[in-house]
């Protein structure tokens, strides 16, 4: 069987194996669900998924986690959290989950090559950028819609884009989009953001950027690639084209939980629902990070999530002896 994963072509199929704890997914929460399962000798393995890292991948620098004090590349923060939970025996496979039957125990997962059982599971399939869901946005993602300014900004160089959104992300992405583009336009369906109070103030006061207020994008033009948005104005309806090279869209997440309904019990969201923080509908089935965390949605707190997994399954499996 081949497969293509994060652009790398993969082939061949195992057998999978039985594995007392099994981790989907290698964010921070998984990386770290994976350290503290494999230091309690539970022989963790861990399905990456199509991110190798999660979503700090698609970002530079980490500034906000604790123990570096200087700030940690993003990818050398994902790369230790990997070795780290390597020097105690965790094992990462590239694969992403297809299937599950959590009805009974062993709890079973299929993977693109493979299928798998285990003892105890923890979901840490995180969470997925939302889209606008308007014409041209899919036909042009990757033409110049992006979802992510650390990864394509650089592609604007001297170019004007607009940030859709009115939030952390959004200004956040959008003061980091200042370093390459000419000009930065926040098009936000309200008449005032839900950034923090910092970050709106350092987007107030930052000469390369501008505002539209009261605002949706409705479509996105362009053949080949991004020529124009059409923006209409919520209050008064008012539509009118703007010709831009660059759409970033910041309007929230979506938890990555498709695999679980109707095996877990979800939200209204569809986040998973947890007790006890980390425990789910099934005993034994544990979820950690942002696929159960609307609120906190951290780096930090999601490997505080991974960690707390890992020992309610230690508990779990101990349990039952
Ligand atoms: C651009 C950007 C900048 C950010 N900056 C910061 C910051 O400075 N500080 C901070 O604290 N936080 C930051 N965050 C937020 C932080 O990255 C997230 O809170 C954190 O990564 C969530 O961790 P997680 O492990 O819960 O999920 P994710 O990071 O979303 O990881 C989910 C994992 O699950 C895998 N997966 C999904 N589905 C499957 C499947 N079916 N099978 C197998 N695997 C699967 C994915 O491949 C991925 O590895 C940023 C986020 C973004 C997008």
């Amino acid at each position: 069987m081949e497969f293509q994963l994060g652009g790398l072509q993969v082939s061949g199929e195992t057998q999978g194996e039985h594995v007392r704890v099994l981790i989907i997914g290698s964010g921070p929460a998984g990386m770290s669900a994976a350290l503290y399962a494999a230091r309690d000798q539970l022989e963790p393995l861990v399905l990456t998924g199509m991110e190798m890292g999660g979503q700090v991948s698609l970002t530079d620098r980490i500034d906000n986690y604790p123990g570096f004090p200087e700030g940690i590349k993003a990818q050398e923060l994902i790369d230790r959290f990997k070795a780290q939970a390597e020097r105690f025996g965790a094992r990462f496979v590239m694969d992403v989950a297809t299937e599950v039957d959590l009805s009974q125990r062993p709890f079973t997962v299929k993977t693109y090559s493979a299928t798998y059982t285990a003892d105890a599971l923890i979901i840490a399939t995180g969470a997925s950028a939302r889209k606008l869901e308007v014409p041209g946005e899919a036909e042009l993602t990757g033409k110049g819609v992006s979802y992510c300014a650390t990864c394509d900004g650089w592609f604007f160089q001297d170019k004007d884009v607009i940030v859709v959104g009115g939030g952390d992300s959004a200004v956040e992405e959008g003061l980091f989009l200042t370093r390459y583009a000419r000009k930065v336009t926040i098009v936000h369906r309200r008449n005032k953001l839900r950034a923090q109070p910092y970050l709106q103030k350092q987007a107030f006061e930052h000469p390369k950027i501008d505002f539209i207020w009261d605002t949706v994008v409705t479509e996105i033009l362009g053949k080949d690639a991004v020529e124009a948005v059409r923006l209409r104005n919520v209050k008064t309806g008012e539509e009118r084209v703007m010709p831009i090279d660059g759409v970033f869209i910041f309007i929230g997440h979506i938890p990555n939980t498709e695999l679980f309904k109707g095996q877990l019990e979800l939200d209204e969201r569809g986040y998973i629902k947890v007790h006890n923080w980390v425990k789910t509908s099934v005993p034994g089935v544990f979820a950690a990070g942002e696929v159960a965390d609307p609120r906190y949605r951290q780096v930090v707190t999601s490997a505080g999530m991974g960690a707390a997994a890992a020992i309610e399954a230690r508990h779990f499996l101990s349990e039952e002896g």
